[in-house]
């Protein structure tokens, strides 16, 4: 700020010293002016160059420089009339062109003051060269070129410069860089000017300066069209530039917008590569979940396997191949492990997992690729043997997986032995759905294991044909305990020793309306499968109970007889089972110790803990506990010690073939030894032979049940029953009584 007022400041200085010098020069020229050689002639040249000399001016095309007609007139009055004269023509002319210019007065002085002060210069040396008063037309042609030169350069160098030292200060710009920036090129006004002035007077002394005039109009007029021509230059050129200028400017834009674009576009391109690289993760994350889902929904969690779906899609592929080729051949397994239940409770259930892992991988190392293995749930597999060869083929491949899985098995802490049973289907176009050969695979497995399990059934018509009957069965059998058509039978228990009446076993028998009698064998399976074992116990366990408490009251023999009933699996389960139990004995009000509950030695063994629990409780209430078809099971003596048991019953399979072989003697020898050592009575069952009862009395077996003594009867067949034991009792005491008598 304060730098721009000082420049502002020195300039208005300069042009005040120069306004100064010019007023002084302008009033030494009009003191000194030669009044008397002013003619009309120079004021006809002074009213010109006022009115209209420096307006009119030719433009140097491409030079920034205008041959204004004013310097001419200058330098003709200078010539002409000398440099007072020449002083005041060139201050109107700097006046006029000056208000032409600007509106600030001292610019407009200034103007003039310089134009004055550079004529009052070339004015001086002039006089130098022409000599004074200046003598131009009487000087040799040979200098007047010379001469005219030097008082052209030397009014275009003081003029220039006065002007240039000016705007020097202005712009704060050394004087040299703007001399030459703006006047370098305006030499060629003054020497035009001055050869002009030289050329009017040298014509004047050949024709009148008047005639010398008055081309004017003609000159006006090439002038004029000269400027036009000029404008016309100038308007192409200004379009050319404009146009140059719209060029170079839709260039630049154009530049811009294709590096914009081009921006933009590797803006977009890194976008689109990220938006690309995100689609196609989350597509793979996609890919995995769907691939995840799907196999969770075709496979089993814990194994890995197939699961049934898949196996089902997979069958009914080969259903599809054995339709359009009557050679080709197919099989499905139903594979169930035989007591898993036993593992999964004495071991808890991860060892269980842990097995049927093992299972499954043993069951994929017997089968080949083409082949499929699926678990269906809990310890059920199935296998698909695809374009069998043979149907023995299937057979060898059962036989490979009984022998498999047999092999006991390592898991985490424990080792575990465990057997299958397996329904083998054979297929190949008999069939037309996938589930009937599914149906009949494991129709065939409860067949196996039926047949005592660890083997393999071939699913055969007449096992459809039973299964069918079976079904039948069960909706009969609910009918039948709706209508009360189960009774009780009770079949005796005799005294080896003395030949009394023991007790009863109470059996059911289901009086069906149209087949008759039907033996247990035929209906408790179905029942047991059912559950509807569960209130049919009970049933038999409170008849039974009334019963042998209707007999006691009915007779004091009677009142040491025993009752024993049977206790399915399934009832062992329940909970509830000793409040039911301890029901019925209150409301038969029969003594528990009369009541014996018979369990058969697999029940007992295949649930161990739970049985030992439940078997104390109920030996709290008081009542006998015996363990039924003993030998059969896979009893282990260190268990038999820790349940509270009073006696054991010998299978009906090693009484029978008692006398036959010597082996099965020794092992009803051992049961009685054992029964002996931890306190235990021993019943046999299913003596059907004087013989058999002689080798269990040498045996020292205390009681007998069978057929030689009596089948299972009827209540009215069991109380005539009662009153010939009462009759042998009677028959023993008498001749008891003799013997001691004769004694
Ligand atoms: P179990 O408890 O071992 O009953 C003995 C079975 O042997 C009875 O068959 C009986 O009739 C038969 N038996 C007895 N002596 C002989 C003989 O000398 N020769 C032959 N060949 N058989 C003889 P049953 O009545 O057919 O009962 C079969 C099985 O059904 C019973 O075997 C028992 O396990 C079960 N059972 C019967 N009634 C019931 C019941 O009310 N509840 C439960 N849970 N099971 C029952
Ligand atoms: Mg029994
Ligand atoms: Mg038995």
């Amino acid at each position: 700020m304060a730098e721009s007022t000082g420049k502002q400041r020195l300039t208005k200085r300069y042009m005040w010293l120069v306004v100064t010098a010019g007023a002084v020069i302008f009033g030494h020229a009009c003191y000194n002016l030669p009044f008397q050689q002013l003619d009309f002639r120079f004021l006809s040249l002074f009213s010109l160059t006022v009115a209209i000399s420096s307006g009119i001016g030719i433009r140097v095309p491409r030079v920034n420089t205008t041959i204004t007609v004013a310097d001419s007139f200058v330098f003709l009055t200078l010539l002409l009339y000398g440099p007072e004269a020449a002083i005041i023509v060139a201050a109107a002319d700097g006046l006029s062109s000056g208000l032409r210019i600007s509106k600030r007065w001292i610019t407009v002085f200034f103007n003039a003051a310089a134009t004055s002060l550079a004529v009052f210069i070339t004015g001086a040396i002039a006089r130098i060269l022409f000599g004074s008063p200046i003598d131009f037309l009487n000087q040799p042609h040979s200098s007047v070129l010379i001469l005219l030169c030097i008082v052209a350069l030397v009014q275009y160098l003081s003029h220039t410069w006065l002007v240039a030292i000016c705007l020097a200060c202005k712009s704060d710009r050394p004087v040299w860089h703007t001399w030459t920036k703006h006047y370098l090129w305006s030499s060629l006004t003054y020497f035009v000017g001055a050869f002009v002035a030289g050329g009017i007077i040298q014509l004047q002394t050949t024709f009148s300066f008047y005639a010398v005039l008055a081309p004017l109009p003609i000159i006006s007029i090439i002038y004029f069209t000269y400027e036009k021509y000029l404008e016309d230059i100038r308007a192409t050129a200004a379009q050319a530039e404009r146009a140059e200028r719209e060029r170079a400017e839709a260039e630049h834009a154009r530049a811009e917008a294709e590096q914009l674009r081009a921006e933009q576009a590797e803006l977009h391109v890194e976008e689109l590569n990220r938006y690309v690289e995100k689609l196609e993760r989350t597509s793979r994350e996609l890919q995995e979940s769907r691939e995840h889902f799907r196999h969770a929904a075709f496979h089993d969690a814990l194994t890995g396997l197939p699961n049934r779906t898949l196996f089902t899609d997979h069958l009914r592929v080969a259903l599809g191949r054995a339709r359009q080729n009557d050679q080709y051949l197919f099989c499905v397994l139903f594979l169930d492990l035989d007591r898993f239940k036993n593992i999964n409770d004495s071991l808890g259930h991860p060892c269980g997992d842990e097995l049927l892992i093992l299972v499954a991988r043993r069951l994929e190392g017997c089968i080949r690729q083409t082949d499929m293995v699926a678990r269906f749930g809990g310890d059920e597999f199935a296998i698909l043997l695809d374009g069998l060869q043979e149907p023995s083929d299937a057979i060898g491949v059962a036989n490979k997986v009984l022998k498999a899985i047999s092999a006991p098995f390592k898991l985490h802490n424990h080792e575990a032995v465990t057997t299958a049973s397996i329904g083998v289907a054979l297929g190949a176009n008999n069939y037309s759905e996938a589930e009937d050969v599914i149906r009949d695979a494991d129709t065939a497995m409860y067949r196996a294991k039926e047949q005592g399990k660890a083997c393999y059934e071939i699913f055969n018509t007449a096992m459809h044909t039973r299964a069918v009957t079976l079904l039948r069965l069960e909706s009969d059998f609910r009918r039948a305990l709706e209508n009360r058509e189960l009774c009780v039978y009770y079949q005796p228990i005799v005294s080896i020793a003395s030949g009394e009446l023991h007790g009863f076993e109470a059996l059911v028998r289901w009086r069906h309306p149209e087949r008759g009698i039907i033996l247990p064998s035929d209906f408790i399976p179905l029942a047991e499968e059912t559950g509807l074992i569960v209130p049919l116990g009970l049933s038999v366990l409170r008849e039974a109970c009334n019963q042998l408490r209707n007999w006691q009251q009915r007779s004091v023999f009677n009142r040491y007889l025993i009752m024993s009933v049977n206790l399915s699996g399934k009832q062992l389960m329940q909970s509830d089972l000793t409040e039911k139990i301890e029901e019925v004995l209150r409301e038969s009000q029969l003594d528990p110790w009369r009541l014996k509950l018979e369990i058969t030695e697999t029940v007992v063994m295949e649930n161990s803990e739970l049985a030992a629990i439940t078997l104390a409780k109920l030996r709290e209430l008081g009542v006998r506990l015996s363990i039924d078809d003993f030998g059969t099971g896979y009893s282990s003596l260190s268990y038999l010690n820790r349940f509270p048991v009073d006696t054991l019953k010998i299978d009906r399979s090693f009484v029978t073939t008692l006398s036959d072989a010597h082996e099965n003697l020794q092992i009803v020898k051992t049961i009685v030894t054992l029964a002996g050592n931890l306190g235990m009575e021993v019943i046999a069952e299913g003596v059907e032979t004087e013989d058999q009862l002689n080798q269990l009395k040498a045996l020292k077996c205390q009681y007998a049940q069978g057929y030689l003594f009596s089948e299972p009867l009827e209540v009215a067949e069991a109380e005539m029953f009662i009153q010939r034991a009462a009759q042998v009792i009677n028959a023993n005491a008498s001749a008891l009584m003799s013997a001691e008598f004769a004694m």
